[in-house]
């Protein structure tokens, strides 16, 4: 019987090519979405055209109630869940810390923040020995913003992402008896469209010149570190961090 994955923001960037590098390793696989049907339909079309299987589901993670339906529609269409990619996230224009405002931070938080805990703690529901389980992996996908700090830019972003860092290392050792490894993969500078609404033109290739290799990353290149961390090849490795930033 295939392994089962949910990549949350799986319609497109990091999250699609996870989604699809997953279904070829013979997982079954949940493309989770918050917008973008058509998107995440074509993921989903372009796995079953190579023989493997998904099925997309939307909702959006920062909510609840949206993450209790996303897991209990999983488990009726795909079975026992057996790994979770915390990937759906959202950098937002450029802005200095005296800019900020309380409803830019919250949606920050409850987008990268508040979804990754709600879609852990389903996991380890299902997962979890103590509850029946047999067992799972979770990668988190967090970004060198985390250790960089993102002065000037995504201050808030970069605080996100360094919660999740410390959520990795935290839950990875309270689920480790439990039978459940948890990882993190920080991804540098990645060529996807979340950089569309940045502010400012040539952002990208000014950041591509600050990057030792000189160059972005692929989300195929961060897809393959998830795949890794989630596959029996990493079968002793909970509580790491994998950077994917070309050496920054
Ligand atoms: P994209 O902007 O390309 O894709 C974002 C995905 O998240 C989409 O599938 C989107 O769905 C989904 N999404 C956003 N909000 C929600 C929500 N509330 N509920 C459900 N799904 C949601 O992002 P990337 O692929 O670039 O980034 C993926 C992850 O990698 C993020 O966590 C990001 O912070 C991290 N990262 C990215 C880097 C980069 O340079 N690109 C660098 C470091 C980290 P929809 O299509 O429906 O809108």
């Amino acid at each position: 019987m295939k392994k089962v994955a949910l990549v949350t923001g799986g319609s497109r960037g990091i999250g699609a090519a996870t989604a699809q590098q997953l279904a070829a390793a013979g997982y079954a696989v949940c493309v989770n979405y918050l917008h973008n049907h058509d998107a995440a339909q074509q993921v989903v079309q372009d796995i079953r055209a190579e023989g493997g299987t998904a099925i997309a589901i939307q909702a959006d993670v920062a909510l609840e109630a949206d993450v209790v339906r996303l897991f209990a529609e999983l488990d009726q269409q795909l079975g026992k869940l057996d790994a979770l990619v915390n990937n759906a996230g959202i950098l937002m224009q450029q802005c200095r810390l005296e800019d900020l405002t309380a409803e830019r931070i919250n949606r920050l938080l409850s987008t990268n923040v508040t979804s990754y805990f709600l879609c852990c703690r389903e996991a380890v529901r299902r997962m979890s020995r103590r509850h029946g389980g047999t067992g799972g992996a979770i990668v988190n996908v967090s970004s060198a913003a985390a250790r960089l700090g993102s002065a000037n830019e995504y201050i808030d972003y970069a605080t996100t992402k360094g919660a999740i860092d410390t959520l990795t290392t935290g839950l990875s050792v309270e689920v480790a008896g439990e039978g459940i490894r948890v990882n993190c993969v920080r991804p540098g500078l990645i060529t996807t469209t979340m950089h569309a609404d940045g502010g400012e033109p040539n952002r990208v290739e000014r950041l591509k010149s600050g990057v030792p290799m000189l160059r972005g990353g692929t989300p195929d290149e961060v897809a393959a570190a998830i795949v890794f961390l989630l596959g029996d090849g990493a079968s002793f490795i909970t509580g790491s961090f994998v950077d994917v930033s070309g050496g920054r």
